[in-house]
This record gives C-alpha cells, sequence and structure tokens, in this order.
C-alpha cells in the first residue's frame, strides 16, 4: 500500500535534516519510498492514496529510551501505609508491592494503556523493562502481543533480581531472548536486570552468560539514587559502574538507566565501553534522587538517550524536562538547548539502531516509515536553522493528529485505530482497584 502524506511541513531529521513547506512522505509498506515536494509526488505517485497535512508538521516517531508499561495502574493509587521518605522506601512500598499483585491480565491491560499514550503522543517505538515476580512466565509474550496489536515496536526485558529469589526473572529473560533472537524490527529483546544493589555476583554473571550467548545487551538500572552507589562500595569496595563493568554487563549493545550517583573514573569506563546510558529527568525529579551529569556525560562522548521511565509516553515533554533542569541545574541559560533535543532525536535512534538493526527517527528514503503528524502552523518563520526554538517552545505543547508505523496509520484525525481506547480503559478501571486490594 502506498500513501501520499503530504502538503504539511515535514522536518526530515536525520543527516539530511531538511525542512520542507508544502512537503510529502511517500510510504511504500514498511519503508519510505520517497520525500520531496507536494506536487512533485503527486506526478511521481498518483495511484497512492493520499493523506492531507495541511495545517501540520511531519516528523520521525518519537522513540523511547526507558519505560516501565507496567507501572499504569500506579496512577491514582494510594500505597499502603506511611509515605515512602527515600528511594528504597519508594520501591520498597509502592513498585515492589505494585509488581507482585499484576495477574496476567493486569500485563496486558497495563501494557496496552501506554501503547495507546504512545500512539497518542507519536511515539512509535520503545524500550521497555518488566517486571511482574508472581506471573514471570510467558510475562513478555503478553506484552509482545499488546505491542504488535498497537502496531508499534518495542525491545522488551524482564528485570531479573535476588529480591523474591535468587536469579528471579533469568528464565523467562532467556526463553524470550531465545524466541525472538536478532528481532524482526517490530519486536527485540535484552537481558533486564533490575539494579546493582538486587544482583548478587552469581545472578549478574548468569546473565552476561545469557545475554553474550544470544548477542543481546543488558538493560539495567544504575546508580539512580546514592544508595546504589553506597551499596557497591560497601559490599564490592568499588562504585556501581565499575562493578558491573567488571562482571561484564557494559557494552555497545547494553543500557545503563539514570547514572545519577557516578564518578569522572565511571564516566570514562561508559565511554571506553561504548556503553549508552539514558536519561530519565522527569522520574529523577519526581524520585527526589538527584541530578544526571549530563553535560559531562556527553562531552565524554557517552551515548546519552531519553527515557520516561514509566512517568509518561510523551516524549517532547520529556526534552523539554531535559532542557529546563539542566539549564537550572548548571545555572547557565546557554546550555541544554542542543542538547536536550539530541537525547531525544538522534542519540535515541543510534540506541534504538543498536537494539533493532534499524535506522529510526529520520525521514529518508528506504527508512522505516514511522510517523508523528502534529497540529502546528508555526506563528514565525520555520527552517532547519531555528527548528529546536519550534521543538522546544511550540511542539512540545501540540498534538499529534497522526500516528504512523510500518507505514500503517494508527490514529487519525486523534482517534487510535488500531486498540479500542475506549473499552481498554473501561476494563483497567474495573481491575486496577482489585490489583490495589492485593498489594
Ligand atoms: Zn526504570
Amino acid at each position: 500500500m502506498t500513501i501520499r502524506f503530504e502538503n504539511g511541513i515535514v522536518a526530515t531529521l536525520g543527516q539530511e535534516n531538511r525542512v520542507l513547506w508544502n512537503g510529502s512522505v511517500v510510504s511504500d509498506g514498511e519503508h519510505i519510498a520517497a520525500v520531496g515536494d507536494a506536487a512533485e509526488m503527486r506526478e511521481r505517485f498518483p495511484a497512492a492514496e493520499a493523506v492531507d497535512c495541511a495545517g501540520k508538521i511531519v516528523l520521525p516517531g518519537f522513540l523511547c529510551a526507558h519505560h516501565h508499561f507496567y507501572s499504569t495502574m500506579a496512577r491514582g493509587m494510594a500505597p499502603p501505609g506511611e509515605p515512602a521518605s527515600n528511594f528504597v522506601e519508594i520501591l520498597e512500598r509502592l513498585w515492589w508491592k505494585l509488581d507482585k499483585a499484576l495477574s496476567d491480565e493486569d500485563i496486558t491491560v497495563s501494557a496496552q494503556i501506554p501503547l495507546i499514550e504512545c500512539i497518542r503522543n507519536g511515539t512509535t517505538t520503545i524500550i521497555d523493562h518488566h517486571a511482574s515476580p508472581s506471573m514471570r512466565a510467558g510475562s513478555l509474550d503478553l506484552i509482545e502481543n499488546a505491542v504488535r496489536q498497537a502496531g508499534l515496536r518495542a525491545s522488551l526485558c524482564y528485570e531479573v533480581s535476588d529480591r523474591n529469589e535468587p536469579g528471579g526473572g533469568i528464565a523467562e529473560n532467556e526463553r524470550f531472548i531465545k524466541k525472538v533472537g536478532k528481532g524482526d524490527g517490530q519486536i527485540a529483546a535484552m537481558m533486564g536486570l533490575h539494579a546493582s544493589f538486587t544482583v548478587s555476583d552469581e545472578t549478574a554473571e548468569k546473565c552476561v552468560g545469557i545475554a553474550r550467548d544470544a548477542g543481546v545487551g543488558c538493560h539495567i538500572h544504575v546508580a539512580e539514587d546514592a544508595a546504589d552507589r553506597e551499596d557497591a562500595i560497601a559490599k564490592y569496595s568499588m562504585p556501581t559502574v565499575k562493578r558491573l563493568d567488571k562482571l561484564g554487563l557494559t557494552g555497545e549493545q547494553s543500557i545503563f538507566v539514570h547514572c545519577v550517583h557516578i564518578d569522572d573514573s565511571e564516566m570514562d569506563i561508559l565511554a571506553a565501553t561504548k556503553t549508552s546510558v539514558v536519561h530519565n529527568p522527569e522520574s529523577n525529579m519526581n524520585n527526589a534522587v538527584g541530578v544526571t551529569k549530563l553535560l559531562e556525560l556527553l562531552r565524554k562522548g557517552v551515548l546519552v538517550g531519553l527515557g520516561s521511565d514509566g512517568m509518561s509516553s510523551d516524549m517532547l515533554a520529556q526534552m523539554r524536562c531535559a532542557y529546563l533542569l539542566h539549564r537550572l541545574d548548571n545555572r547557565d541559560p546557554r546550555v541544554a538547548f542542543v542538547e536536550a533535543p539530541q537525547l531525544l532525536l538522534r542519540n535515541n535512534a543510534d540506541i534504538c539502531e543498536r537494539q533493532f538493526g534499524l535506522r529510526l527517527g529520520e525521514i529518508a528514503q528506504g527508512r522505516p516509515a514511522d510517523l508523528a503528524i502534529i497540529d502546528y502552523r508555526p506563528p514565525t518563520p520555520l527552517s532547519e536553522a531555528n527548528f529546536l526554538g519550534h521543538l522546544i517552545f511550540g511542539l512540545v505543547d501540540a498534538t499529534v493528529d497522526t500516528t504512523v508505523c510500518k507505514g500503517k496509520i494508527l490514529m487519525k484525525g486523534k482517534k487510535v485505530l488500531s486498540l479500542d481506547e475506549e473499552r481498554i480503559a473501561a476494563r483497567s478501571r474495573e481491575l486496577a482497584p482489585r490489583m490495589w486490594k492485593r498489594l
């Protein structure tokens, strides 16, 4: 099926990084066949179905480098007991109770809700991190099914930790990694681990062995809170990144999430091993854990991407949060204007390329047809030269109208087509209170 997405402003991003007024993106099946002037494309592809994008801007679909679909039903929940006063208490009183209470249907619905929100926000690719200790076996299949039904792309893993029993979750990762193999461009697999402070050397070594044999990376939270660093120093006489590097978790395929409490020598390890870091500014602020030294990491050449950590599926909001946070943190209004969009637009594409073997995040001939088409009538001139200003101060608050992934229209005119939004939300409202009672 060939479709012309025409008459809008096209911002290609990627290497060419062009802004075309009255442009057209032509998809043919799962890929982009051509990009150019709308009239010219009508001539070249007269038989294609036309989707009018007048009054809109056509961007590549957004990529989220760290998400937790399973966190959905925490919304509006009152965790039992006293409010958590620190990060470890947040885990113990909220997340480690919630994940244990998830049933198989909860897992499916908990994935469908954020997948709908991804479609609503033009987020077409997600790297997720899942936990459901009472329902481990097959849990990643349930999420895979939800992702395929939604029509999006996702890299999935199960978070291994010793908190319930030694090596809990290894078998589910191993099974899923074997099943998915190198992936089909829509679903990919990683070896998931919770964090340094919840895995023993033995557990971590087992995970690394499986990941190495399969040629996949490890996806793990690293030094999110000072407690993770203190634990590694107390138990192993070295800080977190150093410990994980010694155990073999670092590498080009691996994703170290957060890296808030790391020192200079640990940053050097991340750079030397080409390990990706994913920054989640909203989540770090929500958990009050501290501020990642983003500018230093980038200066050292570490590949830093952007995630939502389950806070939302709106990647432009995460980008602007990063922009604001690092300007304030550095007390310097000259920084983060380039860096915050770079995390989302370029670095997430690099990270996803390592997971999916596809160049996402750009509109160019031959690239996957993944698009976010957003209502936007620029109030000032818009070109390649000032695109970032429009992104940070305009597009971030604009509404996504149409979302396309693998050449399929998943939302059009703000109506989600691939999933029944009303039915799924209603079912989630039935399931959530039952799950809360099991906490
Ligand atoms: Zn996380």
